[in-house]
């Protein structure tokens, strides 16, 4: 079965009666870009940018970054690239960066919240990326935001950035990894352009479990019913204004999982390069009606082992 998939990984995303469903990869290093393409990903639907911060002793100037944005986007010859923007802190501190020390890391300074106190390094990374894509498909992704303001205080730095170098238009999107962003989604729709949905941090803040926590791992599930409701009103809001919507969690490359986020009208999923072939394989097993009815039936339950008990007796 696995060799057949990986014989058949470069036929599109679809299910077996050709609803369309992009596999894209998530990279959290550019050099691994023609990896992904070589695996059948259409895409890369989350590039974890974080690597090229960690790697220097202060924050990378603008050529260096421009040249790491450029490998991916080489390698990816005309497929999209979704660059996330700058995700540290919290528990990834960068030494160039000195936080306040803080008791609740998770809750802290990190993500968009973090880089809009230092507009001068989210500047930079965004000028970099708009130089290095040219008029390639780049997608640029906000991670932690939980409201509009933080997305309106992204989009004004990037619009002003592509007046002034006279970039072409490229999407603008977030990630929904909050609670508040996915319960604020209709409010989110009307102005961005996607949404990515990111399932590890998202299922971390639904069920306040820390996504690391080795004794509760076992309840920290993703096809949780309050984390399938907290997907479902994010896609029917992306849907209703047009827009639309990848899962690039780990949720996306779950077998149990891919029916139930077809069914939930999810349009991308993006998972980590090696499991690209087994994804694409899943979605050609299923119907959309019968991906309909598997994220039904999950979502009528009301813990994740009745999810899972009640997908295995389908
Ligand atoms: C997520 O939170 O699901 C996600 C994809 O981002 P990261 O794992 O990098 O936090
Ligand atoms: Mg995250």
């Amino acid at each position: 079965r696995e060799r057949q998939a990986y014989a058949e990984r470069f036929e599109p995303g679809q299910t077996r009666d050709g609803h369309r469903v992009e596999v894209a990869a998530n990279l959290g290093n550019t050099a691994h870009a023609a990896d992904a393409v070589e695996q059948g990903a259409e895409g890369v639907g989350l590039l974890r940018t974080e690597f090229v911060f960690m790697a220097h002793a202060e924050a990378p100037d603008l050529d260096t970054q421009i040249a790491e944005y450029r490998e991916a986007i080489e390698a990816l010859d005309g497929r999209p690239l979704v660059a996330r923007t700058l995700d540290v802190g919290g528990d990834k501190p960068l030494p160039y960066w000195p936080l306040p020390q803080e008791d609740n890391p998770f809750l802290g300074l990190r993500g968009i919240r973090l880089a809009l106190t230092r507009p001068e390094i989210l500047e930079t990374q965004l000028r970099a990326l708009l130089v290095a894509a040219g008029d390639k498909p780049l997608r640029i992704m906000l991670p932690m935001v939980k409201d509009i303001a933080e997305f309106r205080a992204a989009r004004a730095i990037v619009e002003r950035l592509q007046e002034e170098i006279q970039a072409p238009d490229v999407q603008l999107g977030v990630m929904i990894e909050i609670p508040s962003s996915a319960l604020l989604a209709p409010s989110l729709a009307e102005e961005v352009d996607f949404f990515s949905i990111g399932t590890n941090d998202l299922t971390q803040y639904t069920l306040a479990i820390d996504r690391g926590h080795a004794e509760l791992s076992a309840q920290s599930d993703g096809l949780h019913p309050a984390v399938l409701r907290l997907i479902q009103m994010t896609v029917e809001a992306a849907h209703a204004k047009g827009k639309w919507v990848g899962v690039c969690g780990e949720l996306a490359s779950d077998p149990q999982a891919v029916p139930v986020l077809v069914g939930l009208g999810v349009d991308e999923l993006s998972v980590s390069l090696r499991q690209v072939p087994m994804v694409k394989a899943r979605l050609r097993e299923l119907t959309l009606d019968e991906a309909r009815r598997h994220a039904e039936i999950a979502l009528a339950q009301a813990t994740s082992d009745a999810v899972r008990e009640a997908l295995e007796a389908l």
